[in-house]
């Protein structure tokens, strides 16, 4: 997913009129942003980006991370004895755990698709029994 990096952001406008679906908007300022729930990652804003303010994903698992381990924090205040607080960071281990998994199984599937990507899909979902537009 990518995202602009508003201090390298000049505010040109040119990722946002290249968008193919409307998923970039500029701020008053006129620094852009991405709606993440309409962006189709098709990568062209980071092409077209004259001052490489668009970034690459992975250039925010730090911020993510820091981002789990406030949630983390916040969660922990509920827990007042060391036992509760010793249980309750042990389920959000296996938590975290789970969404490796996910993530590995995902990948998984993804990553043995070379053609026939949609029926490659299809059978993966076929075989975890979900159906196709659950
Ligand atoms: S990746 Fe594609 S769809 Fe997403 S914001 Fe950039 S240009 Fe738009
Ligand atoms: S093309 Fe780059 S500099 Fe121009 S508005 Fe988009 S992100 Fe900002």
């Amino acid at each position: 997913m990518p995202w602009v990096n508003q201090e390298m952001c000049t505010g040109c406008g040119i990722c946002v009129r290249e968008c193919p679906v409307d998923a970039m908007e500029q701020q008053a300022d006129g620094r852009a942003l991405i709606r993440e729930d309409e962006c189709i990652r098709c990568g062209k804003c980071h092409d077209v980006c004259p001052r490489n303010a668009v970034r690459h994903d992975s250039e925010r698992i730090p911020l993510e991370v820091a981002q789990n381990l406030q949630w983390v924090q916040t969660l922990l205040k509920n827990f007042s004895t060391q036992e509760e607080q010793a249980a309750f960071m042990e389920r959000m281990g296996r938590y975290f755990k789970k969404q490796i998994k996910v993530g590995e199984r995902t990948l998984e599937v993804v990553s043995q698709a070379k053609s026939d990507f949609s029926g490659v899909l299809d059978a993966a979902m076929r075989a975890l029994r979900i159906p196709e537009n659950h």
